[in-house]
This record gives structure tokens, C-alpha cells and sequence, in this order.
């Protein structure tokens, strides 16, 4: 068998043959050794319009283009490929559709393939260095794979919704993504996290879709909340445990740890404790592994009365999203709101008074219990993804990248 009709077949370029082939060792032509193989197509191939899809027999004019292919064994893959434009009857001249490379891409199809499987797991930066190809290209085939692939999503047959919002460049735009939480699907993402933005989804929903909706889960947010209720007339907002902790976690226990801290002034041990245990007083002590750091808290806890009071109502204030019953529920509310106002701690007592009027979202959770891991989870994905996108001012890509990483369990 002649080598260019062997590599022709492992090559596989449908419709073409294998003509001249070199290969160049490593220093020749640049740092990794080359293989250039020139491709012309065979004479008794179908000829298909890539607008119309229609046969056309009358070839309009010819190009040469070279094109990158994923490698031989060791060495870089160029490709010589004799193009051709057919005469369409419908479309005029356009060129012909081939199964293995796109319309004027520099990349076989396989290859940006391999690329965009890459760009999964590793930044655009690393993609690149491994395939010698540029930053920009690496992003362009990876955007078009993705648009390619993602398709619409399916929005039939939604009854719960979970939102959440997040900070696209350091905190100065933000964005909200809307989620199908029983299979963990992104739906959406869009700019901007004021009442108005979350409409363009609602549009898309459509007034019949969002009429199924039973409930939305979120961040306490009012302007997400109006914005549900005057589109989806039956749906229910519930409040999510993972939102409300955090935030009794900045603005109560962490503004005591400072206040306390403060007071100590003169004690420069009993300071050093405080100001030091941020991170002990913010993670639940389950998730503390070392046990040093479990007695270090407890000491701690033992030590001061005001951590210990804010410490002990975080834990009794997630504990409101473990009922079922909605009597039961408010019942514990009423005692920990009365434990929270008639404490001396300031930030508490401002904190439960600004959660008070949260309270419906709270005791929706009884009917609807999505669980919170669901919107942490999707939050801690989407700072990687922002990590990974480093460098990057293309929020539609991004915005891609977040749809990808939760296509949903069912398909
Ligand atoms: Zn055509």
C-alpha cells in the first residue's frame, strides 16, 4: 500500500485523498517536529453546499488552505487542504460542506474537539500551550462548541426554580443564574441582578410555563421577590438556608469577633484568641477536622459570653430550615427571635429585626424543602469557573461555561 493511501485512511478525511507528505524533526520548522500533508479531494466525491445542503456537481472555484489537525504520534498536525467552492443553483458559490472541518475553521473538527474537551477541566491559557495554538483561538473554538452543543434548554414542565446572584469582574457587575434544582440544571444566566433583569427569563418561560412554577428559591432579595410574584401568581418564595447563614455569619459573628476583640485592648493574649479565630467562629464545628482547633473553639466559646450567644443562635437558627411542620417552625422562630432582642448583642438584635420581615420565605421551606447545597454548590463551581476564565471580558463565554458545568442529571 502506498504511504499517502495509508495515511489517507487513518486520517480519515472524508472525501479527500493524502498527496505529498513530510515530515519535519524538531528545530526544522519549530520546536516540536511537523508532519504537513497535502490533501486533495478525490474526484468521484458527492458534493454537497454547506448553506443549503443541496448536491451540487459544478465546482466554482478552488483555494489552498492550511489547516492544524490533531498530531501524528509526536509531531504537530498541518494539513494543505485543496478546497473547494461548488455553483450552487440556490445559493451561488459557497463552499462545500466537508464532514471533518467547518466553514473557514483553521481546525479540523476532531481537533477542536480535543480542545474544547480540554478547556473542561483547564484554563484557556493551559489549553493553548498544549496545542501550540493561540489564546484566542483556543477561546473561539471552545465558545463555538458550546454553542454548538448547549442548544436551548428545556424549559417544559417546571414546578421549582432556584436563583441565586453572583459577581462577574471583582465585585463591579453581577450577574443571576436561574436553576431547575431537581435535576440541577442551569437554565439561564443574565446581567445584572435588579428587578428588570430577571425578566428577559420570564419572557422566555412564558406566561403559561411560569404558571406551573410552585416555588423559587433565593437570597433574601426583594427586588427577585417582586419580580417572581409578578410572573409566577401561584409560586412560592423560599429562602435559602445557605444565603441567610452567611450573612448572620458577616454581619453578626463576625461583627462581634471585632467588637470583642476591640474590647480586649487591654489583654493582649485574650485578643490575640478573638482576632484569630475567624475562621473557627465562620465553619460549623463539624467541618473542623483537627481536633486542636475544636478544643481551641470550645475554650474560646467558654471564655466569652457574647461569641457564645451568637455562636449558639447560628446553630439554633439553621435549625428553622430542619422542619416539616409549619406551626413547629414558627413556634422556634418566635423563640429565637425573642432570645435574639432581648440579648445585648447589637448586631443580633439588628440582624433578627432585619430578618423579620423574611420570615414567610422562611416558613415556606416547611412545603418546599429544597436543599440548600444545591445554590452553595452552584456559587463555589461558578468561582472556579471565574478562576479558570481568568483574563477573560466576554460574559456570554462565561455565561456558557456555567451552563456546561450544570447540564443536569437527566441528560
Ligand atoms: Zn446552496
Amino acid at each position: 500500500m502506498p504511504e499517502a493511501e495509508s495515511i489517507g485512511r487513518l486520517g480519515v478525511w472524508e472525501g479527500y485523498r493524502a498527496g505529498l507528505v513530510q515530515r519535519f524533526e524538531a528545530g526544522d520548522k519549530g520546536p516540536r517536529p511537523q508532519v504537513w500533508i497535502e490533501l486533495h479531494p478525490r474526484p468521484d466525491r458527492i458534493k454537497v453546499c454547506d448553506r443549503c445542503g443541496q448536491e451540487c456537481p459544478h465546482i466554482h472555484d478552488r483555494t489552498e488552505r492550511w489547516v492544524r489537525d490533531l498530531s501524528v504520534f509526536d509531531a504537530d498536525t498541518h494539513l494543505l487542504v485543496h478546497r473547494c467552492r461548488v455553483k450552487c443553483p440556490a445559493c451561488g458559490p459557497s463552499l462545500e460542506r466537508l464532514s471533518w472541518l467547518a466553514p473557514y475553521a483553521r481546525v479540523t473538527t476532531r481537533l477542536a474537539e480535543s480542545v474544547a474537551r480540554l478547556c473542561k477541566v483547564l484554563p484557556i491559557k493551559h489549553a493553548a500551550e498544549f496545542f501550540d495554538l493561540g489564546w484566542d483561538a483556543v477561546k473561539a473554538i471552545d465558545k463555538a462548541h458550546l454553542e454548538r452543543t448547549l442548544g436551548e434548554p428545556d424549559l417544559e414542565g417546571l414546578t421549582l426554580l432556584a436563583m441565586d446572584e453572583f459577581a462577574i469582574h471583582k465585585g463591579h457587575r453581577y450577574a443571576t443564574v436561574i436553576i431547575d434544582p431537581a435535576c440541577k440544571r442551569v437554565l439561564w444566566v443574565g446581567r445584572g441582578r435588579d428587578r428588570g433583569s430577571l425578566r428577559p427569563f420570564f419572557e422566555m418561560l412564558g406566561a403559561h410555563r411560569c404558571a406551573t412554577v410552585l416555588a423559587v428559591a433565593m437570597d433574601m432579595n426583594s427586588a427577585h421577590e417582586l419580580e417572581v410574584r409578578a410572573n409566577c401568581p401561584r409560586a412560592e418564595v423560599v429562602f435559602d438556608l445557605f444565603h441567610v447563614v452567611a450573612k448572620y455569619g458577616r454581619e453578626v459573628i463576625d461583627r462581634v469577633r471585632v467588637d470583642e476583640a476591640n474590647r480586649l485592648r487591654g489583654d493582649k493574649p485574650a485578643r490575640h484568641v478573638v482576632k484569630s479565630a475567624r475562621w473557627l467562629l465562620l465553619r460549623n464545628r463539624e467541618n473542623i477536622p483537627r481536633p486542636e482547633d475544636r478544643v481551641r473553639l470550645d475554650e474560646l466559646l467558654k471564655a466569652n459570653r457574647a461569641l457564645l450567644t451568637v455562636y449558639v443562635l447560628r446553630d439554633e437558627l439553621r435549625h428553622l430550615w430542619d422542619f416539616r411542620s409549619r406551626g413547629h417552625a414558627l413556634r422556634h422562630w418566635k423563640q429565637w427571635y425573642g432570645h435574639a432582642v432581648r440579648s445585648r448583642i447589637e448586631p443580633l438584635r439588628r440582624f433578627a429585626k432585619r430578618l423579620k420581615p423574611y420570615l414567610h420565605g422562611i416558613l415556606s421551606h416547611c412545603a418546599f424543602p429544597l436543599h440548600t447545597s444545591l445554590l452553595e454548590g452552584i456559587n463555589n463551581k461558578i468561582k472556579v469557573i471565574k478562576r479558570m476564565a481568568y483574563g477573560f471580558r466576554d460574559d456570554h463565554y462565561f455565561f456558557l461555561k456555567i451552563r456546561a458545568a450544570f447540564p443536569g442529571n437527566a441528560g
